[in-house]
Order: C-alpha cells, then structure tokens, then sequence
C-alpha cells in the first residue's frame, strides 16, 4: 500500500462528527446529512466556522484529505423576499421555465442550482469566477478563493494602494467577457461582489444572474456598471462612461 492510500485509509476512518469544526444551530439536519453526502463525494475531513452569514447563504472553508480548501456555500433560509426574487428572476428566462417549485426545500435548491449554472457557463466562457465543483440540493461547492483556508478580500476591503487603473480594467474586461461570452447580466455587481486575489478580480455571488435577452437585463447592467464606476471613480480611477460601456456591450 502506498504511502498516500496508506494516510487516506486511516483518515477515512474519521468520523462524521468529527467533520464539523463548529455546530451551526441555525442549519438543519437534512443540512447536516446533505453535508455528510458531500464530504464523501469530495474527500472533505473538515468544514471550518463560517467566512460570512448573509441573509440566504453562509460560507464554509472545507478542508480535503490532501489539504486542499473548497468554499461551500449552504442556502439555509427562505424568506418571503427570497421567494419574490426567485420569482422575478427565473420568470422569462427559458431555461428555468420547467423548473416547478412547490416547496421551501426545493425553492432554496432552485436557487442553488441556479446560482451553480450560472457559475459553469460563466465558468466555461472564460470569465473569472471561482471554479464550480458540485451541486447537492442546497450546497453550492466551488473552488476556494484565497491561501490556506483564509479567504482573500472583497474590492471593498482592498487598501487604496491596491485600487489601480489595472484593477478597473481588469474588472471591466471580465464583465465584457461575461457579457458578451457567456451572454449573461451579473444583476447584483458592486464592490461587495467581486473578490481581489493575486491582484486579480474574481466575480462571485452570481445566482441572480440573468441572460442578456431578459427583459430586465439592461437596467440591471447599467446598474452594475453604475455602481463599479462610482466605487473606481470615488478612489480617483479614470473611468469609462456607462453609456459608452452598454453601447461597447452590446446595448
Ligand atoms: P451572499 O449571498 O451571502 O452575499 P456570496 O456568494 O457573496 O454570498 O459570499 C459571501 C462571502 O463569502 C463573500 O463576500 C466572500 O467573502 C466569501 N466567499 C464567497 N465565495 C467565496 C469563494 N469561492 N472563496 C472564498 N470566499 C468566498
Ligand atoms: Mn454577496
């Protein structure tokens, strides 16, 4: 037995509870079985206290056997707002039409399915988002952005020195890449969506993302594009018009 198989062996000896570094009160147990089932899946020993509790998601580094780190991103809640916004967001767009959603639990697995397509196509056209791995009811696993299980910063939390002329391009071609390849809308960018690492952006949170034939995908457009102005504009960045960006884009 080789050295390698040897160590998986004894670690997959560990045992479920040993998964969780913290319990989390506010998940489920269902929550807590899917978890299991993806621990298995993906060689994970170890899900670490949570990098961010938003009102519909909380993230989780998860550790690997060989040490490597995943985000895990649990949709636990669903609010009368959530429901509404699910509503809006996947009616007109085609390729949710199908999709009946008849109660709470399927609802908030709706949405992490959403938000897992969303990231492949984006993914696949070449757009800089965090890998997607796997979808299992509602956990969302995609690659880790940061070092060591510490996750890198948000555009928001970035020092000035580090707000550059490069940076907003940056952001810019990937948005035009996810315009114009992957022919989606991102429908909530600002500085609090997009992650800053190796002085590269990474564009997350991207489960109400909206093709660009969608009857709301311009307004939504201008709106991202609105708000990375102002963030870059504000921190003295030589910025391009949105109206001259929508009409690049395509709008
Ligand atoms: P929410 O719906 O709660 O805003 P996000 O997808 O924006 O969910 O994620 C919340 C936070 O978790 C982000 O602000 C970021 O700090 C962290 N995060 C999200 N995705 C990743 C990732 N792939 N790697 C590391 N940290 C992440
Ligand atoms: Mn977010």
């Amino acid at each position: 037995m080789s050295e390698f198989s040897k160590k998986f062996k004894e670690e997959k000896r560990y045992k479920d509870e040993d998964l969780f570094k913290v319990v989390d009160s506010t998940l489920d147990s269902r929550t807590y079985l899917n978890l299991i089932q993806v621990a298995r899946r993906l060689n994970i020993k170890e899900y670490l206290g949570a990098i961010s509790s938003g009102k519909e998601a909380k993230i989780y580094p998860a550790k690997t056997l060989d040490d490597k780190y995943y985000a895990v991103k649990i949709y636990y809640t669903s609010t009368a707002q959530s429901k509404r916004a699910i509503k809006r967001y996947t009616s007109g767009d085609i390729r949710f039409e199908d999709i009946k959603v008849t109660n709470t639990r399927q609802l908030i697995s709706t949405w992490a399915k959403k938000e897992f397509k969303n990231l492949s196509r984006l993914y696949e056209a070449g757009t800089r988002v965090p890998k997607p791995i796997l979808v299992y009811e509602n956990i969302l696993v995609m690659e880790f952005i940061g070092e060591n299980g510490i996750r890198a910063p948000l555009l928001k939390e970035i020092g000035s020195e580090e707000i550059t002329q490069e940076l907003y391009e940056d952001l810019i071609q990937q948005i035009e890449i996810m315009v114009k390849k992957a022919k989606l809308v991102h429908g909530d960018l600002s500085e609090y969506n997009v992650m800053v690492h190796e002085g590269k952006c990474y564009i997350i949170d991207v489960s109400q993302a909206l093709p660009v034939d969608h009857e709301n995908a311009v307004m939504l457009l201008k709106r991202d594009l609105d708000n990375i102005n102002r963030f870059f504009e504000d921190r003295g960045i030589n910025i391009r018009s949105t109206k001259d960006l929508l009409i690049e884009l395509g709008f």
